[in-house]
């Protein structure tokens, strides 16, 4: 199966529907320990990209996701803004001149994220959406060699594992670390939205796998 562009507009209603269901649980998360805005500010890039999905979806992968990480940094703002930026624009550099597969991608996505590790300052532990965004691209790297059915499976559970690992951590970044103890108990809000976008694009890959 190749996956190309044309999946985009898929890929990124699928995403900006899990956000819209799941709004007022993430603005509750990020209102116990943040300050209420990330799905506004995440919204405010979905929308953005909405309007240019039939656009990116006549590109390249390195061309369209360089387009949405200009896209995501210009509209999110806050700390995500940057964040998901240089996830897209680092993940377009790294896939140039190369075709697009399940071996080729786990490459790509850990440069991408290791490359908002150093934007951010940040690493596992720290209660961030890294926490869901490093195990994926990591199980990833592990799985180079395991069949797309059994990736497809196992990747919403990496994703989730992660996001509910937050909830015990103490942060150490972004404005919830303003809290100390106080953010023991609360799953981050940027962990809960990662993984959400992550499962979106597993189910959109699975239907696709179902009805090939
Ligand atoms: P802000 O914190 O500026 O209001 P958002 O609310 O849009 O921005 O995003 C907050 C999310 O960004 C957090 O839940 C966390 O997952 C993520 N985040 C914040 N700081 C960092 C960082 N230094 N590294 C990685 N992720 C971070
Ligand atoms: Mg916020």
């Amino acid at each position: 199966m190749t996956y190309t562009p044309a999946l985009l507009p898929r890929l990124i209603e699928a995403i900006n529907d899990t956000i819209t269901n799941n709004a007022e649980e993430v603005t509750a998360l990020d209102q116990a320990i943040g300050d209420g805005d990330h799905v506004i500010n995440l919204q405010r890039g979905l929308i953005a990209l909405m309007a240019q999905r039939e656009e990116l979806s006549q590109l390249d992968w390195a061309t369209a996701w360089q387009k949405m990480g200009m896209t995501l940094m210009s509209t999110i703002g806050g700390a995500s803004g940057s964040l998901f930026g240089t996830l897209f624009v680092t993940m377009s550099k790294s896939a140039r001149n190369q075709t697009i597969n399940q071996q080729t991608v786990a490459a790509i996505f850990k440069a991408g994220v290791e490359a908002v590790k150093q934007r951010g300052k940040a690493d596992t532990g720290e209660k961030t959406m890294l926490d869901v965004l490093i195990p994926v691209a990591d199980y990833l790297q592990t799985a180079v060699d395991v069949s797309l059915p059994e990736l497809l499976d196992n990747v919403p559970k990496v994703a989730i594992a992660g996001m509910e690992s937050t909830r015990d951590m103490l942060a150490t970044k972004g404005r919830a670390s303003y809290l100390e103890e106080r953010s023991l108990g609360h799953i981050d809000a940027g962990a809960r939205t990662s993984q959400l976008m992550i499962c979106a694009i597993v189910a959109v890959l699975q239907h696709l796998r179902q009805s090939a």
